[in-house]
């Protein structure tokens, strides 16, 4: 096969990769070809997709009915700037979503990635303060929260421990300890008091400077799948909207039935939704990228003027893309049939595994498994846990622990047999660790 040699030349040569540290990461594997919840390399070895392809992929690689929506609407209506113009997928699109996210949401703007619809959540609550007159720049956040790697994205996520290089970061942005919940938690109660104890003091200082609370509901992704629990977060926003501070849930993870529910919010009684959600990763089923930021009348209504100095100056060459737009359109179609139930599986999977010592801070919620295990080092992209990746990998399964924490979050196509079949191998890795 001459395409593999070709590959890893130019890429050894000619590719930067994402999240990487060249100097010391082994050759990226050059992968073939995508089927389920399976990928290929140019030696046919199958590799099991227990991520997801980075949390994007929901309904398998290379579904029939996705594969024929990107192809019709390419040859239908490729692109079209959208500024001036409109067509049916957007419109179908938000119908559909707003149907999802229900009252009071109904307002869609259209972006790329998960990074630029939290710039534009972000973007919305700033300028909403100055359309109504008041000056609010401060951002309030979670410790350890991820919100993507543009500049606004980076700052509200600048605990993460991810982008100590760009310090110190001109947004002023306070956050609060987050009280992880997991399985035998003892003292979560005291944890979620504390926090709460720090968020009281932020407000009496600055809870009318907030412009917005932004936060990953009930579970941060990157930042190690921390879980807390629903009422912790009924509470803060409780309090922050005692100071009028919009609320922006970052979705980008949690959305479309990875927590059970399509959105992590629907998991909240009604009156502690948010103004502001962002929505990316599975929306168009995996297969490119798309990104929205949803909102209600009201904050809309504050850019709606006479003068253009009060319009949101916001947009991307490929907003709204007709192409993403109808692939998404059919993944939500699909996702009608049901958003699977993972939760019982992992139990008896997993649960063995933490009786048996071999993890700690076992968590199971809804389509997302994770765990910890006891490494001599526990930072992101550390030599233990690029060997536990490459242990899984030589195994055929495809793991990216976070630190020590190994977390599964599979296409929902995956079978039963398939994920036990996963499990078991995994229990041999952390065996022989
Ligand atoms: C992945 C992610 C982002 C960033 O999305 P990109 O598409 O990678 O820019 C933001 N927030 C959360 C919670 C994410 O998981």
């Amino acid at each position: 096969m001459v395409d593999k040699p070709f590959i890893q030349h130019i890429d050894q040569n000619h590719i930067w990769h994402p999240f990487t540290q060249a100097a010391t990461a082994s050759q990226p594997l050059a992968i073939k070809r995508a089927e389920g919840a399976y990928y290929y390399d140019y030696e046919d070895k199958p590799y099991l997709d227990l991520i997801a392809s980075w949390w994007v992929n929901i309904h398998g690689h290379g579904h029939p009915q996705l594969v024929k929506a990107l192809y019709d609407q390419a040859k239908a209506l490729d692109h079209i700037l959208f500024a001036g113009f409109t067509h049916l997928p957007a419109a179908q699109l938000t119908k559909t979503l707003l149907d999802i996210a229900g009252a009071p949401f109904s307002r869609v703007f259209f972006s790329d990635n998960g990074s630029t619809a939290i710039e534009v959540a972000l973007k919305m609550a700033y300028q909403y303060w100055q359309n109504l007159g008041q000056k609010r720049m401060r951002f309030l956040g979670l410790q350890h929260a991820y919100h993507g790697d543009t500049w606004g994205a980076m700052m509200v996520g600048q605990t993460s421990n991810f982008f100590h290089a760009y310090q110190p970061f001109p947004l002023m942005v306070d956050t609060l300890p987050v009280p992880e919940y997991f399985h035998d938690c003892k003292d979560i109660e005291i944890k979620e008091a504390q926090a709460l104890d720090q968020l009281e003091t932020l407000l009496k200082t600055h809870g009318h400077d907030y412009a917005a609370f932004i936060v990953e509901p009930l579970m941060l992704g990157a930042g190690g799948m921390k879980h807390y629990r629903t009422t912790f977060l009924a509470q803060v926003i409780a309090c922050v909207r005692a100071y009028g501070i919009l609320v922006i849930f970052d979705e980008i993870m949690t959305g479309f039935g990875r927590l059970g529910t399509y959105f992590a919010f629907q998991q909240l009684h009604q009156q502690y939704q948010p103004d502001i959600i962002c929505c990316s990763k599975g929306l168009t089923g995996g297969l490119i990228p798309l990104a929205v930021t949803l909102t209600h009348e009201t904050l809309f209504q504050a850019f709606w003027h006479n003068e253009f100095s009060k319009t949101f100056i916001h947009g991307h060459s490929y907003t709204a893309n007709p192409i993403a737009c109808h692939l998404a359109v059919t993944s939500l179609t699909l996702l009608a049939a049901g958003i699977p139930n993972f939760a019982p599986l992992y139990k008896r999977l997993f649960m063995p595994l933490y009786e048996e010592n071999l993890i700690s801070k076992l968590r199971i919620i809804g389509n997302i498994v994770a765990f910890d295990i006891n490494l001599p080092d526990n930072n992101y992209g550390t030599h233990y846990s690029q060997t536990l990746r490459h242990r899984f990998l030589e195994s055929g399964l495809i793991l990216r622990p976070l630190g020590n924490t190994i977390y599964l979050m599979p296409p929902y196509v995956i079978t039963e047999e398939q994920l036990t079949s996963a499990a078991t191998t995994i229990k041999k890795i952390l065996c022989n660790i």
